[in-house]
C-alpha cells in the first residue's frame, strides 16, 4: 500500500517510515517539503498521509485543508503528527478532514496500529468501491457508473468545446454461442471482447457493461470518424480471434457497433439512444458491422 509521509525534519520522517515499514507491504515515500508531498499526494494514488503538523512554509493544517479542498473526503486517510504542546490544533485537524492523531514523542506501538487500523479501512474501502463501479464478470465498468462517467464526460466536452462519441455494442448471436458451447463458454467471450476493446482505447476513454452481452464505450475528445477507426480496430480484434473457452474448445464471434457522435443540444441519454439505432441498423444490415449514426 502506498504510504506518504511528511515531515520537514528529515530524521522524523525516516523514524515514522521504519516504524510503518513494519506492517507487511508498506514502504512509504518521505517528503520534507509539505508543498512538494502535498503535489504527490494530488497526483497519486495514496493509501494513507502521516503528515507532521509544526513545518515552515505550510503547516499540517494547511497541508491537509489543501488536499481536502480540492479532492473528496472519501480519499485516503490522514494522520496528523503533533507535539503534546500543539493539542489544540487537533479540533481544527479533524475539522480539516484529518482522521487520527498521533502524539509526538513517537510511540511506535501506538503509531503502528492507528496506521495499521486506517490502512484496513482504507482497503476495505478500495475494494468497496470497485465492487461497486467494476462488473464482476468483465472487469469494466456497471452501468450505472458508465452512465456516471459519460455525464462527466459530456459535460466537459461541451465546455471546452470539444467533440464526444459514443458507441454501442452487441454480441451477434450470442445466444448461439451459450446453446451451443454452454454458459461458462459465453461468459469467457464476454470478458475476452471486454479485454480487447480495452486494448483499444485511450487513457480518457471508458467502457460499461450496460447488460447482457451489450456494452458502451464513450471516446472524449473524439469525432464519429475517429471513433469508427476506434470501432473497426475493436470490431476486427474480435473477429479475427479464436477464443479460448477451456476444455479445448475454441469460439469465434463477431460484433456489431453503432455509433453516434454528440451534438449541441443533447442529453447523454439521447446520444445513447442514437448510437443505439445505429447498432440496430448494423444488426439489420446482416450483424458484423460498424455504422455511424445520421
Ligand atoms: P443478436 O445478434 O440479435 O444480438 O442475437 P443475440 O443472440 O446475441 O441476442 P439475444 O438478445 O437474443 O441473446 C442474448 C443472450 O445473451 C441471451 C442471454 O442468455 C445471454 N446472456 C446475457 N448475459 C449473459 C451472461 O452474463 N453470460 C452469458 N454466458 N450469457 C449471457
Ligand atoms: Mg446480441
Ligand atoms: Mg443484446
Amino acid at each position: 500500500m502506498q504510504v506518504v509521509v511528511i515531515d520537514d525534519t528529515l530524521i522524523t520522517a525516516r523514524l515514522i517510515a521504519e516504524y510503518l515499514k513494519k506492517i507487511g507491504g508498506v514502504d512509504p515515500i518521505i517528503f520534507t517539503d509539505p508543498e512538494e508531498g502535498l503535489r504527490y499526494c494530488m497526483d497519486n494514488e495514496i493509501d494513507l498521509l502521516m503528515v507532521d503538523y509544526m513545518m515552515p512554509k505550510m503547516n499540517g493544517l494547511d497541508v491537509i485543508r489543501s488536499y481536502r479542498e480540492q479532492r473528496s473526503k472519501e480519499e485516503f486517510p490522514i494522520v496528523m503528527v503533533t507535539a503534546m504542546e500543539e493539542r489544540d490544533v487537533l479540533r481544527q485537524a479533524f475539522e480539516a478532514g484529518a482522521n487520527d492523531f498521533v502524539p509526538k514523542p513517537l510511540e511506535p506501538v501506538e503509531l503502528i496500529a492507528r496506521a495499521q487500523s486506517l490502512l484496513t479501512l482504507r482497503a476495505r474501502t478500495v475494494e468497496l468501491r470497485r465492487m461497486a463501479t467494476i462488473d464482476f464478470l468483465t472487469n469494466v465498468f456497471i452501468r450505472r457508473y458508465f452512465m456516471e462517467v459519460a455525464e462527466r464526460e459530456v459535460v466537459r466536452c461541451k465546455r471546452y468545446g470539444q467533440p464526444l462519441t459514443l458507441c454501442m455494442l452487441d454480441v451477434d448471436h450470442f445466444k448461439h454461442v451459450n446453446d451451443s458451447y454452454g454458459h461458462a463458454a459465453g461468459d469467457e467471450v464476454l470478458k475476452f471482447i471486454a479485454e480487447k476493446c480495452m486494448e483499444s482505447l485511450r487513457e480518457p476513454d471508458s467502457i460499461g457493461r450496460l447488460g447482457g452481452e451489450e456494452f458502451a464505450i464513450c471516446l472524449p475528445e473524439t469525432s464519429a470518424d475517429e471513433a469508427q477507426a476506434v470501432a473497426k480496430r475493436c470490431h476486427k480484434a474480435i473477429e479475427d480471434a479464436s477464443i479460448d473457452v477451456g476444455d479445448g474448445e475454441n469460439v469465434q464471434v463477431t460484433v456489431s457497433i453503432g455509433l453516434a457522435q454528440w451534438s449541441e443540444g443533447e442529453t447523454l441519454d439521447d446520444v445513447l439512444r442514437r448510437a443505439d439505432r445505429a447498432l440496430y441498423k448494423a444488426k439489420e444490415a446482416g450483424r458484423n458491422k460498424v455504422v455511424i449514426a445520421a
